[in-house]
């Protein structure tokens, strides 16, 4: 959405980072994240005391991808919707819902850190273009108003339908809950050319099964699956619906028939997107070695500016 104002005046002052309509101050590095204020709250008026995710969190997302830009990167959104699973259960978190003017020791992770989470999730299950145009959109129909926690749900949730059908879960455990998935991949039987890869979810937020599969170099054919895509000649990532899981079924049966092509290594969420409380029973066979966790970004301001740890 474009500026709205005449001139922004950015003063290199004794003051680490404030953001006034068409004015900001930055001695430290954070003219990008004062900037990205003009758009939220100055233009998009959300109330940020009470509902800080929709204003430092939403701009620290915006200033992800400024940073990639800035650095001419491709955006890479790929490990913060993952790293949650790690914060997921720290009884000092307030929910996203709670007002933030009471968020406690965990108010920076609050207000600032878990958006740029949620949205790296929303983006691993609808694609992360679409939820660009879908933030997008919600910002120009919302500027110079005043949308609500609720107006933003709803909104997103009817300019993604296409991609997904229902977002509801979505919202109810990223705004109103600190869930976490807790994904696994509990076993890999062959039989008969078909490949049963059983995934266990024990968390209570349910995600998309994303399985990254790897094929032996060379051998016979490959018949990719209607739900796979084939990333290089023997990888293939293939996708079932979060909706596997509504039924209240903990585990899943992922069925791979993509011909008699031996299967050498299966992996869960490849692409880090989905907050699991355990990664390192996300593989079969078994990651001897498990990567180390990503350096925790709990702190507020400045933050969010990639380096995003995914090990696929
Ligand atoms: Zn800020």
């Amino acid at each position: 959405m474009p500026y709205a104002f005449p001139v922004l005046t950015m003063v290199d002052g004794p003051e680490g980072g404030m953001e006034y309509p068409m004015f900001i101050m930055s001695s430290v590095g954070a003219s990008d994240h004062e900037t990205g204020h003009q758009w939220w709250p100055m233009m998009v008026g959300t109330n940020e005391t009470w509902y800080g995710f929709m204003d430092e969190g939403f701009n620290q997302y915006m200033n992800s991808l400024s940073g990639f830009d800035s650095r001419k990167q491709p955006a890479n959104l790929d490990g913060p919707g993952q790293f949650y699973g790690r914060t997921s259960g720290n009884e000092q978190e307030a929910p996203l819902m709670w007002d933030a003017n009471y968020g406690g020791p965990m108010y920076s992770f609050q207000a600032y850190s878990k958006a740029p989470m949620m949205l790296s999730m929303l983006g691993g299950v609808v694609g992360d273009t679409a939820v660009w145009k879908a933030m997008s959109d919600y910002a120009k129909t919302w500027r110079f108003r005043h949308p609500s926690p609720w107006d933003y749900a709803f909104f997103m949730s009817n300019a993604l339908k296409d991609k997904q059908k229902d977002l509801g879960w979505f919202w109810y455990y990223w705004l109103f809950t600190t869930e976490s998935v807790d994904g696994s991949v509990s076993g890999v039987t062959t039989a008969g050319g078909k490949t049963t890869v059983t995934v266990r979810q024990d968390g209570q937020m349910p995600a998309p099964v994303v399985l990254k599969v790897q094929f032996e170099p060379k051998g016979r054919p490959i018949r990719p699956m209607p739900n796979s895509k084939m990333i290089d000649s023997a990888t293939a990532i293939v996708t079932w619906p979060v909706d596997v899981w509504f039924s209240g079924s903990k585990t899943f049966k992922a069925e791979l028939n993509f011909g008699p092509r031996k299967i050498v290594r299966v992996k869960l969420d490849p692409g880090c997107r989905f907050p699991d409380r355990d990664t390192a029973d996300n593989a079969w066979p078994r990651d001897t070695v498990v990567p180390a966790p990503a350096a925790g970004r709990a702190g507020g301001g400045g933050g969010g500016r990639g380096g995003n740890a995914c090990a696929p």
